[in-house]
């Protein structure tokens, strides 16, 4: 990593603690390592971006519908999945301080070979040696008794132990997709890059189901690894930032059909976003094994039975906040500004009496901000002057502000800022929901 892109990284983490998005994890306790608390303005943008996903996913659609799953789940679900088995990364230990990292990522051991090369130390590294990341939790009462499960390394089970239930107690017709929003959880050998790898995190996933048939499966692939890409693109993040990567062979799993990653152009190189993965029968055929529940769809029209197979999109919720917050950050003149999609802004206006020493504007103002905030985020601001209000709404990304000045008391119009050119007009107090609906949409 470059020192500018260092430098970025640096910025952006210490915005967001500065402003409320991000924090570390049990901070007054001396915090926990690849643990992170979203503040106020960092809840907002998250469940924006939940939102967003939920509706391109699911409310826009009549074929998807959603499922929220248990995070502890019976350990035998694990073990059908092949987690218990093969959820394990390759992890080696520095054999001068003991520290263990992830054997496979090649950046993050060469920085640990360059701190000690400083010092005139050679490192030399133990075999790789298959590491679990599951994180275990003991249920039960009584010690010594207590059963032992996970917490879920991922959220893809809890849609397909359900997908008997979904199919009885719904109409769904093959092709149909199940999607989920939740937290997983891993214990990472070595998390870091701020939230891009975190022990707790939040995936958003699909898992559409389709007819066991190439043409017709590959052809549902292809369609959802393009919604998937247009989706951040629609989102505001630049094309030249975005890329399909290939999964290598080596990198395939047994049963997958095709996978492809989106990744993003961070600071610290293109990283994984979110995963398309063709999984053929494999999940469905092993809960039914390991449950002996049988998991076929009987198509009615056709009277044909079979297991069908995956398609699945997983994404990272906090991954995904990571990147919009990177591509969004800008420095201009004498301004940092956070060029988020309206859409995913925590607060679409904030409103200012232009003085808030004069009791009228106050007045104005909050009744104004009273009646826009029935209808959208909005802050609040009366501290310093109007050009330091215009900063700091800037830099958590506000894509307008409206002042109330003296005018205002005579001919019921607003001066309102855009965030992005800086540029004022002039709007109607009448027309301000009519001009934000627009603007916003
Ligand atoms: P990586 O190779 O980076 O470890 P992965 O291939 O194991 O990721 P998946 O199991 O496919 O990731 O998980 C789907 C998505 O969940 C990822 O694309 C990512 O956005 C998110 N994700 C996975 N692990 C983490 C983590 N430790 N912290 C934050 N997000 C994660």
């Amino acid at each position: 990593m470059s020192k500018t892109e260092n430098n970025l990284m640096e910025k952006i983490v210490s915005l967001c603690k500065r402003r409320g998005f991000v924090y570390p994890g049990s901070e007054i306790y001396g915090g926990l390592r690849g643990t992170w608390d979203y503040g106020p303005l960092g809840s907002e943008l998250k469940f924006n971006i939940k939102q967003e996903w939920w509706k391109t996913v699911v409310k826009d659609r009549e074929d998807v519908v959603g499922v929220s799953a248990s995070i502890i789940m019976n350990p035998k679900v694990w073990e059908a999945s092949g987690h218990t088995a093969s959820f394990t990364d390759p992890l080696v230990e520095c054999k001068i301080c003991h520290q263990r990292f992830r054997a496979d990522q090649e950046d993050v051991i060469k920085e640990h070979e360059k701190e000690h090369s400083k010092r005139k130390e050679k490192v030399a590294w133990t075999e790789a040696k298959k590491f679990n990341l599951l994180v275990e939790v003991k249920l039960g009462v009584v010690e010594g008794e207590k059963n032992t499960t996970y917490l879920r390394g991922e959220i893809t089970p809890g849609v397909h132990v359900n997908f008997k239930n979904i199919l009885n107690s719904s109409h769904l017709k093959i092709p149909f997709g199940v999607a989920q929003i939740g937290k997983a959880f891993r214990n990472e050998i070595t998390p870091g890059n701020f939230t891009y790898r975190s022990i707790e995190f939040e995936q958003m996933e699909l898992q559409y189901y389709v007819r066991p048939d190439k043409k017709e499966s590959m052809k549902q692939y292809d369609y959802w690894k393009e919604l998937r890409m247009d989706w951040y693109k629609n989102l505001g993040i630049k094309k030249s930032n975005l890329r399909f990567r290939e999964h290598a062979k080596d990198e395939l799993a047994h049963y997958a059909q095709a996978a492809w990653d989106i990744e993003y152009n961070t600071p610290f190189g293109w990283k994984e976003c979110e995963g398309i993965h063709h999984r053929g029968d494999w999940d469905l055929s092993r809960h039914q094994k390991y449950s002996g529940e049988d998991m076929s769809y009987f198509d009615a029209e056709t009277k044909e039975k079979f297991i069908p197979w995956v398609i699945e999109t997983s994404g990272g919720v906090d991954r995904a906040m990571l990147f919009f917050l990177i591509d969004a950050y800008h420095e201009e003149d004498e301004r940092v500004v956070l060029k988020l999609h309206p859409k995913l802004a925590p607060y679409k206006a904030a409103v200012f009496p232009l003085l808030a020493n004069k009791p009228k504007l106050v007045e104005k103002a909050r009744k104004i901000y009273q009646e826009l905030k029935k209808d959208f985020e909005i802050a609040w601001d009366d501290r310093g002057n109007i050009g330091k209000r215009y900063f700091s709404q800037d830099e958590i990304g506000t894509p307008f502000c409206i002042t109330v000045d003296f005018e205002t008391l005579e001919d019921n119009a607003v001066t309102v800022r855009n965030r992005d050119t800086t540029k004022q007009e002039r709007v109607k107090i009448d027309d301000l929901i009519r001009y934000f609906s627009d603007k916003l949409s």
